[in-house]
C-alpha cells in the first residue's frame, strides 16, 4: 500500500465526493438534462432519459455526447440543467475542518462548473478552504475521465503528479490520475476492486482525519 505523506496537493471531484450521493443532486440535473433534450430534438422522457445516459457511458457526459452529436452550446446547456434547489445541501463542519487540517494546497476538479461549484461549496461552507477550483470550460469542455482532460487540468493547475492525490466517488475517474502517478482514493458505498484504487473509504471526513494523524505513513 501506498502512502500519503509525501502528499503536498490534494484534488477533488465535487459531485457526491465534497457532498454525501444521497442528497442526489443529480436527481435534479438529470431532469433538467432530460426536459433540454426532449425541446431539443423533440422527443418524449423515456428516450430522452436514455440518451442522456448511453451519452454519459459513452462520451463521460452527457454534454459530451449532445456537444458531439448536435453541437449543443456548452454554456447555455450548462446554466439550464445547473439551475436547482441548491438548498438541499447542508453545511458540513466536520468536513471542513478535516480540510482545514489537512496540509498542503487544496483542488476542486469537477465536470460541472466553476460557477456550479462555487454554488455547492457555498451550501456546504466548503468555499473558502480550496486553493483552485477547475471546471469543465478549463478544459475545453473534454470530460474526466479521458486522458487530455487531466492533461489540460493538472497542467494549468502545475501539477506533481508523485506528490498529488486524487478523490473521487465515479472509479473510471481515477484511472488515468493512478497511470499518471497520483494516489488515488475513491470517496463510495460501493465495493470495488479495480487496481487504480489505492484506498477506499465511504466516509471523506473520516479518511481526512486519519491522514491528519498521521494513519497512512
Ligand atoms: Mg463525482
Amino acid at each position: 500500500m501506498k502512502n500519503l505523506a509525501e502528499i503536498d496537493c490534494w484534488i477533488f471531484d465535487l459531485d457526491n465526493t465534497l457532498y454525501p450521493a444521497s442528497v442526489n443532486l443529480f436527481g435534479q440535473i438529470n431532469v433538467k438534462m432530460s426536459n433540454y433534450i426532449m425541446n431539443l430534438l423533440d422527443i418524449d422522457e423515456v428516450a430522452a432519459d436514455k440518451m442522456r445516459s448511453a451519452y454519459w457511458k459513452k462520451y463521460g457526459t452527457s454534454l459530451a455526447g449532445l456537444m458531439r452529436n448536435y453541437k449543443v452550446d456548452p454554456d447555455d446547456f450548462l446554466k439550464v440543467v445547473h439551475d436547482i434547489d441548491f438548498s438541499v445541501l447542508s453545511k458540513d463542519i466536520n468536513l471542513l475542518d478535516a480540510l482545514n487540517n489537512l496540509p498542503g494546497r487544496k483542488l476542486v476538479y469537477t465536470n460541472g462548473t466553476v460557477p456550479y461549484a462555487k454554488q455547492v461549496l457555498k451550501y456546504r461552507g466548503l468555499l473558502n478552504i480550496f486553493d483552485e477550483i477547475y471546471g469543465i470550460e478549463d478544459a475545453t469542455y473534454i470530460p474526466k475521465p479521458f486522458p487530455e482532460a487531466f492533461e489540460i487540468i493538472f497542467s494549468k493547475a502545475n501539477i506533481v503528479n508523485s506528490r498529488s492525490a486524487m478523490f473521487e466517488d465515479e472509479v473510471r475517474n481515477l484511472e488515468v490520475p493512478f497511470k499518471l502517478g497520483l494516489k488515488t482514493i475513491l470517496v463510495s458505498d460501493f465495493q470495488s476492486s479495480e487496481k487504480y484504487v489505492d484506498y477506499k473509504t465511504h466516509h471523506l471526513s473520516d479518511f481526512l482525519r486519519q491522514i491528519n494523524s498521521n494513519s497512512f505513513k
